[in-house]
């Protein structure tokens, strides 16, 4: 069966305009998209007609750096497959890019079959990818690599700087990868923060006595996500490999990435340099982890967030260029039971908040305000995400393309609050923001899987592993 999108305002990484869409939901695909009159030649008479006047059609956000599934030490953050999926494509966003490994394993493929079971037990609603977390760089690693290559299972790396011992990859390792994934063109993701400074400093600031929320941000100051993202750049400069910074949040690590993107010389070092950053450092700041009765815990994330001053920079940034793509980092935790873990302690305070049904609804009215045309938000939040992690038929909209979109009406908006998420966290950090209304329809591959705000009912999980 075709449906037939009639009346709407196409809005793509380069243009934004009235248009119709016709795809099918047999192969998933578009087939047609533009000027009225050609998409209704190519239509079957018994097409399904859908009336989308008034409101913006824009590709199904690509978000690249969830954690739909994540073990940690001391809890797992709260949602699971589906959980976390539903509440993507309540968002208006079809593809999500998670990271098969935590660290507990080193060992690749054991994180990989332990991905795949956790999907198995619930499902995916919507579609989904997964870099490969690489924590040392030996033998086996590198033969784990090599087969997953051969399958064609594998696009991107992601290695952290910082989280010694359980995750931090060594100088040495790091080179060694990089040259790996030079020669196999494969992107790297870093989090970049130096991995003996934060220990140092929080035990500091844990002796002298702080003691809680407020005591994150001094713990991993600018300076130490700066020289991370140096290092890391230093590294892939050398090695000429694929990189991209995974959440920005300070200035100081804005301009050490602009150091190399912006000198032809080193930018010539790198087939492909990129950066993110995320509607929570653009959204929320750190006076947040200044709230009393250890409300500053529900705040608590990594890199943490900045000054007023910073969000503006990044703004700047997401607008003008250098910045890349807008992500989310998504790794919800309860507040009771969770968060609380580190009342008496904030290095024990899980790190991470929710985001992925919120991006786009928050970047669609806030973005705009800070200068952001819709195209550019597109292409943050769906089309170069999926040009990079090589999702080549996501992202955007054209004949070929999975019929991955959102239908919004950009005159309403919703307050968001802890009842408007799905996910079954005990509050959100975004109690009382604005952001545009939740999008009227989605469609993932042809199929409606939204209407007014709501999953259809007895919707199957139709998620696919890309
Ligand atoms: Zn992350």
């Amino acid at each position: 069966m075709q449906t037939l999108i009639r009346h709407a305002t196409l809005v793509t990484a380069t243009s934004c305009a009235p248009g119709d869409l016709l795809c099918d939901d047999a192969t998933g695909r578009i087939l047609a998209v533009g000027e009225p009159e050609a998409v209704a030649a190519a239509a079957s008479p018994d097409a399904r007609i859908v009336d989308a006047t008034g409101l913006h059609l824009l590709p199904g956000g690509v978000d690249p750096h969830v954690h739909a599934y994540l073990p940690l030490a001391l809890t797992d953050a709260k949602t699971d497959y589906a959980q976390c999926t539903r509440a993507a494509l309540l968002g208006g966003t079809t593809t999500i890019c998670d990271f098969a490994g935590s660290g507990a394993e080193a060992d690749i493929d054991a994180a990989y079959a332990r991905w795949e079971e956790t999907v198995a037990d619930t499902g995916a609603f919507c579609d989904y990818a997964w870099h490969a977390t690489v924590t040392r760089f030996d033998l086996e690693t590198r033969r784990q690599l090599e087969a997953r290559l051969a399958a064609g299972h594998l696009r991107s790396l992601k290695v952290y700087l910082a989280y010694k011992p359980a995750l931090a990859i060594s100088d040495p390792d790091l080179l060694a990868l990089l040259d790996f994934a030079a020669a196999n063109h494969l992107v790297t993701i870093a989090h970049c923060e130096h991995p003996d400074v934060i220990p140092y400093l929080q035990n500091h600031l844990f002796a002298s006595g702080c003691t809680g929320p407020d005591a994150h941000e001094p713990s991993r100051p600018p300076y130490v996500e700066a020289e991370g993202v140096t290092r890391f750049l230093t590294l892939a400069a050398a090695t000429g490999a694929p990189a991209y910074i995974a959440h920005i949040s300070s200035a100081a690590a804005l301009a050490a990435y602009a150091r190399f993107h912006d000198a032809p010389s080193l930018a010539a070092r790198f087939p492909l340099l990129a950066a993110e950053t995320m509607p929570h450092y653009l959204l929320l700041d750190d006076s947040r982890t200044h709230l009393p009765d250890f409300q500053g815990a529900k705040f608590i994330l990594s890199p943490p967030l900045r000054t007023p001053a910073d969000q503006d920079a990044l703004w700047q940034a997401l607008r003008d260029g250098p910045l890349t793509c807008l992500s989310t980092d998504h790794c919800p935790f309860d507040f009771d039971g969770q968060k609380t873990l580190g009342r008496d302690d904030f290095r024990r305070i899980p790190n991470g908040i929710q985001g992925v049904q919120e991006r786009l609804p928050l970047i669609l009215h806030h973005g705009p305000r800070h200068g952001l045309t819709l195209s550019r938000i597109v292409d943050l939040a769906a089309t170069t995400p999926a040009r990079i992690f090589g999702l080549s038929t996501k992202g955007r909209l054209a004949p070929g393309c999975d019929a991955d979109f959102a239908l919004w009406d950009l005159r309403h908006t919703q307050t968001l609050t802890q009842a408007t998420q799905s996910i079954p966290t005990d509050y959100t950090p975004y109690e009382g923001f604005t952001a545009a209304a939740p999008p009227v329809a989605v469609y993932l591959r042809g199929r409606n899987v939204v209407q007014s705000g709501a999953l259809l009912p007895d919707l199957p999980p139709l998620g696919q592993l890309l």
